[in-house]
């Protein structure tokens, strides 16, 4: 945990108390504060009262005693409209945080220098996040992963001389920290996402911004409008911008061609390393995420040797294009975190001759966007709420069958799959869906897919459930 030493005697209210928002409470009162935490869900205050924090019902409270306000990160700051806690902050004249900003006020405090990454984008931020943090950890350096990625921020271990955090950080975290100032910031992309949160995608933009504005060293992918607008922005006030594209060579930064990382500086440019048959990263996307995380890595101060030997071996993260099982030359691969068509395009993009799962419920426009793919697909097989919405975008040009179940989808489809004689045929659950018409969430989708792939016969088994 990381004590929150600075407020020791204020008095600070928290609201929000999922595991992010009883980390920060826990944070406050360990390094001193006098915390009162709520939520409007009698079961989190009942889960932080058994944790042991003093909870107080803010809809009663007095808000001129406090010094501060702490809000989680999935609150409504601003849109679609503050939250009545907000209105009561702001009518208080108090602060409103969250628990980056703590963070960062710590690490001025006790340790400047102590190397502090942080990574925003619309898309992309766990995958580079994790693959900064092995790629450290590869090279023999002390390293906390955290914030919007498993471990909340404050429950990690505190800033240290040569310790290395390594932070995912979403649009709402950095519209809580406006002190943030990372030593290395890096921005993947900027799409229209989270709207409804953030109002425009101006204002979404121009959060996204700070946390490379703030930041030493600014790592910022130019493969977007809003991006490559910020770059040049930040390049003009002077700040060092390493620039990263996946889509063209740059004179500067760090790109990827036809699946090789280019290091360009000094006028010349050169390979660094291949991405070919790294399963972990396959895909343009990756080859974004892999190209920003390398030119965080060199500013970090690693080497080529230890950045090559370090990429061939990062295992990925689950759920995303995840290859779980291997029987001959077919592959399993689980993809469940791809909730809708944007994201099941960069699986379908990556694998040539593949039996896909897919449906569950589904979002606007189905999978009209993927037609382009189609050719790709040997057999599809439909589960969930969408098959019959799915079925009839398929139409002549697909053949499907109507599985209704993952139990179904995955049994067929390893039956029909033994029948191709591709090089590598892909048994594909990508579900352009989301899952919660039979799941709980996609990890849990996942992880079932998972467990029906290491069940069949002759297959060998990877991953693990997360
Ligand atoms: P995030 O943490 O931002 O949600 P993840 O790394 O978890 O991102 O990836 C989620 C999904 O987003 C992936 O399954 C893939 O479909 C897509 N994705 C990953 N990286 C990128 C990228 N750089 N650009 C566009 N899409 C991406």
């Amino acid at each position: 945990m990381i004590p929150i030493n600075s407020f020791k005697g204020k008095r600070v209210a928290v609201f929000g108390l999922g595991a992010s928002g009883r980390a920060t409470a826990a944070a406050l009162e360990a390094g001193g504060a006098e915390v009162a935490a709520w939520d409007d869900l009698g079961n989190s205050v009942a889960i932080a009262i058994a944790a042991g924090l003093r909870t107080v019902d803010l809809r009663e409270a007095d808000w001129g005693d406090f010094d501060s306000f702490v809000l989680a990160p999935g609150v409504p700051l601003t849109h679609p409209e503050p939250h009545w806690t907000v209105k009561r902050a702001e009518a208080a004249g108090l602060e409103i945080i969250g628990d980056i900003e703590f963070f960062c006020r710590e690490r001025q405090r006790n340790v400047p220098d102590a190397p502090f990454t942080a990574i925003t984008g619309t898309n992309g931020k766990s995958t580079t996040t994790a693959l900064i943090a092995h790629l450290l950890s590869f090279a023999g350096r002390d390293v906390q992963l955290g914030g919007n990625i498993g471990t909340a921020i404050l429950s990690l271990e505190p800033p240290a001389s040569g310790r290395h955090h390594v932070i995912e950080c979403s649009s709402f975290q950095i519209d809580l920290a406006p002190g943030l100032d990372p030593s290395v910031g890096v921005l993947l992309n900027v799409t229209r996402d989270h709207l409804d949160r953030h109002g425009t995608i101006e204002n979404y933009a121009q959060i996204k911004e700070r946390l490379v504005a703030g930041a030493d060293i600014a790592v910022i992918a130019v493969d977007d409008n809003w991006c490559q607008s910020v770059a040049d922005r930040l390049a003009r006030t002077g700040k060092k911008v390493v620039r990263i594209s996946a889509r063209r060579p740059l004179a500067d930064g760090v790109y990827a061609e036809n699946g090789t990382l280019y290091i360009a500086e000094d006028g010349a440019s050169r390979p660094i390393a291949s991405l070919d048959g790294i399963g972990s990263l396959r895909g343009r996307h990756n080859a974004q995420n892999a190209a920003a995380a390398i030119a965080a890595v060199r500013a970090l101060g690693l080497g080529d040797a230890e950045i090559v030997e370090g990429l061939k071996r990062f295992p990925g993260l689950p759920h995303r294009m995840e290859e779980v099982g291997r029987r001959g030359r077919v592959l399993f691969v689980n993809d469940s975190k791809a909730t809708n068509a944007d994201a099941t395009e960069k699986a379908l993009s990556s694998f040539q001759r593949i039996y896909w799962i897919a449906g569950g419920r589904a979002k606007e426009g189905g999978i009209m966007s993927l037609v382009d793919y189609f050719p790709r697909v040997a057999k599809a097989y439909l589960i969930g709420e969408a098959a019959a919405d799915f079925a009839a975008t398929l139409g002549d040009t697909v053949p499907y069958e109507m599985a209704g179940t993952l139990e179904a989808a995955t049994e067929m489809a390893a039956r029909d799959v033994d029948r191709d004689n591709a090089a590598e045929p892909v048994v594909l659950l990508s579900p352009a869906c989301a899952s919660y018409d039979q799941f709980k969430n996609f990890e849990k989708r996942g992880d079932r897919f998972r467990a029906l792939v290491a069940a069949l016969d002759g297959v060998t088994a990877r991953g693990k459930a997360a």
